[in-house]
C-alpha cells in the first residue's frame, strides 16, 4: 500500500508511530461464502461441532456464576442452553456443509437463516421475538468458529491497536507495555472507549471507515489531534510528526508545572477543578496533574471483566482507600451506572433494542437492588472521614429521586442499628444528564446538595443522538443553542436553590467550551486528570470579563456554527500555541 490518509474522530491526543495490529480482525468482516472440496468436508464439520460445543462449555460455565437471585438472567441462559443443545440447529448446519460443500461460517449462516424464517412466521408474538435468542446463540457460536479473540499478551513489541470496536471493558483491559495507540472503526465523540484513552493518555481515534483493510504490520503515524492515521508514511511525514510528538511533550512539561496553582482568573474568580477517574489506580495521576480531588469516581469501572460480582467488603476496602488517599480533598463516588454500553457480564446476555434508553444507571440498580444497596453500605462505611460525597446517576425525575433516596436512606438505618460508622452528614448529589431533569432542576434542587451536569449524556439524549455512533457523530454539537441553554438553566436553578453545580461531561475538558462555562459561573469542573494542567492554565491566564462577554455573544447568537466561530476566534487569539496541542468536540 502507498501513502494513504484515514480519517476518523480524534477523542485522545497524541501522536503515536508505530505498527498496526487488529484486534479479533474475524468477526469484524462480514461471513464469506468458500466452496469445499471432498476431503475438507471432515475438517469443517469437526469445527462446527467443536463451536457449538464451546460455545456451550462457555455459556454452561457463565450459568454457574449467576447469583440465585438473579433469576431472569438464569432463564434466559438456560433457554439459549437449550438452542444449543437441541441438534436440530447443528444438525442443519453440518448438512449444509456436506450436501453443498461449503465452510462452516456459511453453512451455520444458512442453518440460522432457515431457523429465523421459520419463526417470523409464527403468530404467537412472544415465540416470534425468539428469534432473538437464535441470533444471540449463532453468534456465540460464530465467535467460536472465528477462534477466541486474539490475546493481547502474545505481542511482543508495543502496537497501535486496530479493531472494530472496543467495549469500555475491553479498553480497561489495555496494557499500555504492549499498546500505544488505538483506532477503531465503530465510536462516537464521547465513547467510553475515547474516554479511557484520554485517562491512558494514549492517543486515539474513532469512527475510521476503512479501517478494515490495514494489513498486520503497516507502519502508520496515528494523529490523535486531526484524527488522521497516515499509512505507510514517506520521510517528509516521519520528520513532521516526530517533531509534533516531541513538542507536545515539552507542551505538556511546561503545562505540568503549574499544574498545583488555584484555576484562578486574573480579576480573583477561583473554581475547582476535580478529577474524572473510572480505576482505584487513577489515583496517582490526579495527584500528579494538580486535581483538587475526584469530581467523578466511575464505579461500574470495577464491576467490568470479572467473573463474580464484588462483594461488601472489596468494594468498601476500594473506597475506603480512595477517600484515605485523597484526603483532605472529596470524592464523588458515582453509584453504579451500568448498563447501555458498560455490561457487566455476571448478568448474563443482555437482550433490549435501544440498551441506551434501557436499563441502565439507578434504572438498572433498582432491578437489582441487592447488589445497590451492597454498594451503598460500602459507601457509607468508606465516608467516615468525612470526605467523600455520594451520586446519582440518570435521574429521570423527582419521584424516582426520592425512591433512590429510600433505599439509601434504609440501607443507613441498617448500619446505624447495627452501630457501623459512617458520616451522617455525607453530601449527596445527582448527575442532571437528562433534558427532563434539566427543566425541572429548581424541584430536584430541593431534594439535593449538589448537582454535577453530565454532558456527554445530556447532549446525547437532548439531541437525540447515540453518543457512540460515528454516523451521526456530526451533530454532536455542545455549542448548540439548547445545550446552552439547559447548562446555564440548571447552573442558574442550582445557585437559586444555594446548591452548589458542578459540570463532569468531557466538555469540561474542553478548551473552547470551558470559558463558556466560566462565564456561566460554573463552580466546579470534573475532567479526565491528563487534562487538568492545560484547562487551569487557560483559566488563569483570562478574566472572567473576557468569558462573560464571550458567554453573551454566544448566547445571542442563533446557530451553533457561529457560536463555534465565535469561541474559537476567542482562542486563536489569546491562546494560540495550545491549538494544536488539544482534540475539541467542536468542529472546525
Ligand atoms: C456524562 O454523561 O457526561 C458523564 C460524565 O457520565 P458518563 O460519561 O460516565 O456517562
Ligand atoms: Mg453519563
Amino acid at each position: 500500500m502507498s501513502k494513504t490518509v484515514l480519517q476518523g474522530i480524534p477523542v485522545s491526543a497524541g501522536i503515536a508511530i508505530g505498527k498496526t495490529y487488529f484486534l479479533n480482525r474475524g468477526s469484524s468482516t462480514s461471513t464469506i461464502r468458500m466452496n469445499i472440496d471432498d476431503e475438507h468436508v471432515h475438517q469443517e464439520t469437526a469445527r462446527l461441532k467443536q463451536a457449538f460445543s464451546l460455545a456451550l462449555a462457555d455459556l454452561e460455565k457463565i450459568r454457574k456464576k449467576i447469583p440465585k437471585e438473579l433469576k431472569e438472567q438464569t432463564a434466559i441462559i438456560d433457554s439459549h442452553i437449550m438452542i444449543l443443545k437441541d441438534k436440530k440447529f447443528q444438525n442443519s448446519a453440518r448438512d449444509y456443509v456436506r450436501e453443498k460443500m461449503i465452510n462452516a461460517e456459511w453453512a451455520l449462516e444458512k442453518a440460522e437463516s432457515d431457523i429465523e424464517s421459520a419463526f417470523i412466521k409464527i403468530e404467537d408474538e412472544y415465540i416470534r421475538e425468539r428469534v432473538q435468542d437464535v441470533r444471540l446463540v449463532a453468534n456465540r457460536v460464530k465467535s467460536q468458529l472465528y477462534g477466541q479473540p486474539a490475546d493481547i499478551r502474545s505481542l511482543t513489541q508495543r502496537m497501535i491497536l486496530l479493531a472494530a470496536d472496543l467495549s469500555p471493558a475491553d479498553t480497561i483491559e489495555l496494557q499500555l507495555d504492549k499498546i500505544m495507540a488505538f483506532a477503531t472503526i465503530s465510536g462516537g465523540k464521547t465513547s467510553h472507549a475515547g474516554i479511557i484513552a484520554r485517562s491512558l493518555q494514549i492517543p486515539a481515534i474513532v469512527g475510521v471507515e476503512d479501517l478494515s483493510e490495514l494489513q498486520d504490520g503497516h507502519l502508520v503515524i496515528l494523529d490523535g489531534f486531526n484524527g488522521r492515521i497516515i499509512v505507510d508514511p514517506d520521510e517528509d511525514d516521519l520528520d513532521h510528526y516526530s517533531q509534533l510528538r516531541y513538542q507536545f511533550a515539552e507542551y505538556q512539561s511546561l503545562v505540568n508545572r503549574d499544574c498545583y496553582l488555584p484555576a484562578e482568573t486574573i480579576d480573583g474568580y477561583k473554581v475547582k477543578v476535580f478529577a474524572n477517574i473510572e480505576l482505584f489506580e487513577e489515583v496517582a495521576a490526579v495527584i500528579d496533574n494538580g486535581g483538587e480531588g475526584i469530581g467523578l469516581y466511575r464505579t461500574e469501572y470495577s464491576f467490568l471483566n470479572r467473573e463474580t460480582l464484588p462483594v461488601e467488603d472489596e468494594l468498601f476496602e476500594e473506597y475506603r482507600d480512595l477517600a484515605s488517599i485523597i484526603f483532605p480533598n472529596r470524592v464523588v463516588i458515582r453509584t453504579l451506572d451500568l448498563g447501555a454500553d458498560k455490561i457487566a457480564t455476571q448478568f448474563g446476555p443482555v437482550r433490549e433494542i435501544n440498551p441506551a434508553l434501557g436499563l441502565r444507571a439507578v434504572r438498572f440498580c433498582r432491578k437489582h437492588p441487592e447488589l445497590f444497596k451492597t454498594q451503598l453500605r460500602a459507601i457509607l462505611r468508606a465516608s467516615v472521614l468525612g470526605n467523600v460525597s455520594i451520586m446519582f446517576p440518570m435521574i429521570s425525575g423527582v419521584e424516582e429521586l426520592l425512591e433512590i433516596k429510600k433505599i439509601f436512606y434504609s440501607v443507613r438505618n441498617e448500619l446505624k442499628t447495627k452501630r457501623v460508622d459512617f458520616d451522617p452528614v455525607m453530601p449527596m448529589g445527582i448527575m442532571i444528564e437528562l433534558p427532563s431533569a434539566v427543566l425541572i432542576s429548581d424541584l430536584l434542587a430541593r431534594e439535593v446538595d449538589f448537582f454535577s451536569i453530565g454532558t456527554n449524556d445530556l447532549i446525547q439524549y437532548s439531541l437525540g443522538i447515540d453518543r457512540t455512533n460515528k454516523h451521526v457523530s456530526y451533530l454532536y454539537q455542545p455549542l448548540h443553542p439548547s445545550i446552552l441553554r439547559s447548562i446555564k438553566y440548571v447552573i442558574d436553578a442550582g445557585h437559586e436553590a444555594g446548591i452548589e453545580v458542578s459540570l463532569c461531561g468531557e466538555v469540561a475538558a474542553d478548551p473552547y467550551c470551558v470559558p463558556i462555562l466560566m462565564g456561566m459561573q460554573i463552580d466546579s469542573i470534573s475532567l479526565n486528570p491528563q487534562a487538568i494542567p492545560g484547562i487551569k492554565r487557560i483559566i488563569r491566564q483570562a478574566t472572567m470579563d473576557e468569558f462573560k462577554e464571550l458567554l453573551k455573544r454566544v448566547l445571542e447568537s442563533e446557530d451553533v456554527q457561529e457560536s463555534n466561530r465565535l469561541v474559537r476566534e476567542m482562542i486563536f487569539t489569546r491562546f494560540p500555541e495550545e491549538l494544536m496541542f488539544y482534540t475539541s468536540l467542536i468542529e472546525e
